[in-house]
């Protein structure tokens, strides 16, 4: 299997380089081959091309089977115009690869239950819930708009939904969801909007053809309520982009630590985009200090959604479960009595405990 490699700025590279460790030890343990090619993006192509997404990263990416992506950005390019500046090559590649389902789980590890916002009580046996947001569309991509009215101005952000992107964001869901609790609560505003209400019809219809999965729908607000009060009722979270772009973020936080939280963006064939939900930490960079784990997480969804090795991306998964249990931490999870390790360490100890 191809996987272009974009290791960024910052810690990118470091934590790519150990996700990168951890799948060459599922290849050697399992008997797989992968092949890694290295391509730019973000401030390091700016450096050597002059542009945040070279043609050519997208051309590699586009012929590969999925993309391991770390982080771009930093304080060096942070003077450059909106489209010469690193973050503009993740839209790009979004775009590029037509990515349009983005992937979000929020996993309290029961070793790190202690670094959760929740009390123990509402945790309860830990948390596991997946947001999958709709990545293309809504009022980010409507017709937006100023002009002048007496007074001052006025100005505007259309959220639009067509039935087709509903449906295959919707049929994204209720598959995973079969590989998982076999829920999906919907979230949307259909009291107050005409696109969240043809969203609900749309979701409602998808749903009739996964009569295994059980599917509710939810007002926005009151999800953003019952995600604090009893986040154990969710299984999978199918939102738009906007209301997913908040709730994403008000799930991951639940699991308390940036550097555990993995993602993934799928189009419609097996072609994803994973990565870590954090930035490049300038802060940390070059110091071995970064927690790698969100991107060997990532590099584990890869291996569950990309290329269907289910049995793989566990084992990834149950690693990094082991090597938490064995007391080891980077410095952003350690708590008294824990063993605080490098970038480097965690990545092996997680490979050798594969
Ligand atoms: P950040 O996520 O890079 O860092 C926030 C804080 O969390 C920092 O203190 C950092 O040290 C810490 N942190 C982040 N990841 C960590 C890890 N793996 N291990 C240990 N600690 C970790 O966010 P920021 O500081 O707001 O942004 C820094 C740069 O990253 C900016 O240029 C920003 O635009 C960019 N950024 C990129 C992405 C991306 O590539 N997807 C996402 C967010 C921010």
């Amino acid at each position: 299997m191809k996987i272009a490699v974009i290791p960024g700025d910052g810690i990118g590279p470091e934590v790519v380089k150990q996700a990168i460790v951890v799948l060459e030890a599922v290849a050697q343990k399992f008997g797989h081959r992968f092949e890694f090619q290295e391509v730019l993006m973000g401030g390091a192509a700016l450096d050597a091309v002059g542009v945040p997404l070279p043609d050519e990263t997208l051309k590699v990416c586009l012929k590969s089977d999925a993309v391991l992506l770390g982080a771009v950005g930093g304080p060096k390019w942070d003077d450059l115009s909106g489209h010469l500046r690193p973050e503009a090559g993740l839209l790009g590649i979004r775009k590029g690869l037509n990515l349009f389902a983005n992937l979000r789980p929020a996993k309290v590890f029961p070793q790190l239950k202690s670094a959760s916002t929740l009390k123990e009580e509402v945790l309860g046996e830990g948390l596991d819930i997946l947001v999958v947001r709709e990545l293309t569309g809504d009022v980010y991509f409507g017709d937006k708009g100023r002009a002048e009215i007496p007074g001052g101005q006025k100005a505007w952000d259309t959220a639009v939904y067509s039935t087709h992107e509903v449906e295959r964001v919707a049929h994204v869901a209720f598959k995973i969801a079969r590989g998982r609790r076999r829920k999906v609560t919907s979230v949307d505003k259909a009291n107050v909007l005409e696109s969240s209400r043809l969203w609900r019809e749309v979701v409602s219809r998808v749903g009739q053809q996964y009569p295994d999965v059980e599917l509710n729908h939810m007002y926005v607000d009151n999800a953003a309520m019952q995600l604090i009060r009893n986040p154990s009722q969710f299984d999978v979270i199918l939102t738009t982009n906007m209301f997913g772009d908040i709730l994403s973020d008000e799930a991951a936080m639940l699991t308390g630590s940036l550097g555990m939280l993995p993602s993934a963006s799928l189009g419609e064939g097996k072609l994803g985009l994973y990565e870590p939900v954090h930035g490049s930490a300038p802060d940390i960079a070059g110091q071995d200090k970064a927690n790698p784990i969100a991107t060997i997480m990532s590099a584990a969804m890869m291996l569950r959604y990309s290329f269907g090795l289910e049995q793989e991306a566990q084992a990834v998964e149950d690693a990094v479960s082991r090597v938490l249990e064995q007391g080891y931490r980077t410095a952003d999870i350690a708590t008294p009595g824990t063993i605080v390790v490098g970038t480097r360490e965690m990545g092996h100890l997680i490979a050798q405990n594969l």
